[in-house]
Formats: C-alpha cells, structure tokens, sequence
C-alpha cells in the first residue's frame, strides 16, 4: 500500500518584516494538503504562513 502523499520540491521565502530570515530563500520539500491552498510552508524563524512559494521542477 502507498500513502506516499504527493510531494514536490519548493523554493521558500519569508516576507516577514522583522523576520530574520526575511528574503531569505529555502529549498524544502512540500507535501500536498488536502485541501487548497495545496502547498503549505512555515517559517521556522518567525513562524508565520509563507506565501512565497516557488515550484522547483526537477529537483
Ligand atoms: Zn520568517
């Protein structure tokens, strides 16, 4: 049985003023959510919702 959710690989930045790691950019890996909006990251400095998410394909 695979529940392997599908996954793909994101480039994420924080756009917190004050954030440190505002601007910053992380490649992480982003699980699917069952529901919109389909990808989901966190700052781990600030955690707050991050909208600035960027497909990487490929990778
Ligand atoms: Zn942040």
């Amino acid at each position: 049985m695979d529940d392997t959710p599908p996954s793909i690989t994101a480039d994420v930045t924080c756009r917190t003023p004050g954030c440190t790691a505002n601007g910053i950019t992380f490649r992480v890996g982003l699980y699917a959510a069952p529901a919109p909006p389909t990808y989901r990251a966190h700052c781990a400095r600030c955690d707050t919702t991050i909208t600035d998410i960027v497909e990487v394909p490929g990778a």
